[in-house]
């Protein structure tokens, strides 16, 4: 076998009606040449008309595209890629090649190469590792992942979530929605507004969105005014984490209240506790575990609060709406009436909220996966020291969490 026909397998040339006439080794710069020419008849489809048979070749356009590295040798293609007159339309254009799309000066098998590296470093290590300027990088990226996104399906989605990260050192917001069945990010919003919400849905159809099963989100005003408007209240199941957060944070705020006050007296026996309240008991040391126990057993304001937020655990093992309610009655009624004002504050805003917080006993949801994929993505984004712009920091989430089919090569 000569070294170009090897090269052409190598290439993936070997079944087209390309075939290669010349290569140069350009030992200095570390770049192969490969020039290539094509065999008559030339397979066309006019772009306009459908057209399968062209007049004659119009002219031919002088092109180069980047490939997959040889042998760490950078390798650029190159030919002469004829532009045809149609034979019904008579429209000219250019007549399509196996190793790359229009437009695009890499081909396609490199465009998978980046793509696959992409998600596993970081973009600086891409462009350093491939030798690829920003630009070619981004260009791969946005085309990529554009054409994965148009034939995605998202018509069985049926649990919606809605949550959001911080990014830029917490200063914006994204808001991602997430096909909870599957755990994929099917749409990346800015910020956290009640228009968010609205841009969603005229992407996802209003339609659809109507047929949802059920919502899980966050008891954030914005999401809930839009979702409210759209007539989907009913759908909405509040995200158990966050409820479990505020009553969390009710605790510590008792805490830091009643430690302020015993110190006064000369005691100091809240010193040091914040993490014995907040902590999973189970992950406390044996010595922990002991002061612990002394504590909750105390006649303490915090220790009253601890045990509000331990009786409503109990709220997410019910399976009847009804006994959920009964529950629920009592336990605001001791709430309201535990003196502890940053318990009774929660208590109201669980009242407040409550029509989201039944509906988890009917469908038993909760952001868990979408917090998963959330610390995923901001692993992405510290990885890259920021993406430079929102918009490359949403392909990302997309190509690492969007469940896509991003092939470059099978859909030639
Ligand atoms: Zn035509």
């Amino acid at each position: 076998m000569n070294t170009k026909s090897l090269l052409s397998i190598v290439l993936g040339l070997d079944h087209s009606s390309w075939y290669i006439t010349d290569v140069d080794l350009n030992t200095e710069e570390q770049i192969v040449y490969v020039t290539l020419n094509y065999k008559k008849p030339l397979q066309f489809q006019c772009e306009e008309c459908g057209c399968t048979q062209y007049k004659h070749i119009h002219d031919h356009k002088q092109r180069t595209w980047r490939h997959k590295d040889l042998c760490e040798y950078l390798t650029v293609l190159k030919a002469g890629v004829p532009r045809v007159s149609c034979y019904k339309c008579h429209r000219v254009s250019q007549v399509s090649i196996p190793w790359a799309k229009a437009f695009m000066r890499t081909t396609l098998s490199f465009q998978q190469q980046i793509l696959d590296a992409c998600v596993v470093m970081s973009l600086s290590d891409v462009q350093k590792m491939y030798r690829v300027s920003w630009y070619t990088l981004s260009m791969i990226l946005i085309r990529a992942i554009a054409n994965a996104r148009t034939i995605k399906n998202v018509s069985q989605v049926q649990y919606l979530g809605i949550d959001e990260i911080a990014i830029h050192k917490g200063h914006t917001y994204l808001t991602l929605f997430y096909d909870l069945e599957r755990s994929e990010v099917i749409w990346v919003g800015e910020n956290r507004k009640y228009e968010t919400i609205l841009q969603f849905v005229e992407w996802f159809g209003e339609e659809r969105f109507r047929t949802l099963t059920a919502i899980c989100c966050d008891m954030w005003d914005p999401y809930l005014k839009a979702i409210k408007q759209l007539n989907c209240a009913n759908k909405v199941v509040f995200d158990k984490f966050h409820i479990k957060k505020h009553l969390n944070d009710a605790v510590d705020k008792v805490r830091r209240q009643e430690h302020r006050i015993l110190q006064d007296y000369g005691d100091w026996s809240l010193k040091n506790t914040k993490y014995l309240w907040l902590k999973n008991p189970c992950n406390l040391t044996a010595c922990q575990k002991q002061t612990f126990k002394e504590l909750k057993n105390s006649d303490l304001k915090v220790a009253r609060a601890y045990g509000l937020k331990e009786l409503f655990t109990h709220f997410w093992d019910y399976q009847s709406v009804g006994w959920a309610t009964q529950f629920f009655n009592r336990w605001f009624w001791a709430a309201t009436h535990s003196r502890l004002t940053p318990v009774k504050k929660v208590a109201a805003t669980l009242k407040r909220y409550w029509y989201g917080i039944i509906n988890y006993i009917k469908h038993p949801l909760t952001n868990a996966r979408s917090e998963g994929i959330n610390s995923k993505i901001r692993v992405y984004t510290k990885r890259a020291y920021g993406y430079k712009t929102v918009d490359m920091l949403k392909n990302i989430i997309y190509l690492t969490c969007g469940g896509l089919n991003i092939h470059p090569l099978k859909s030639r």
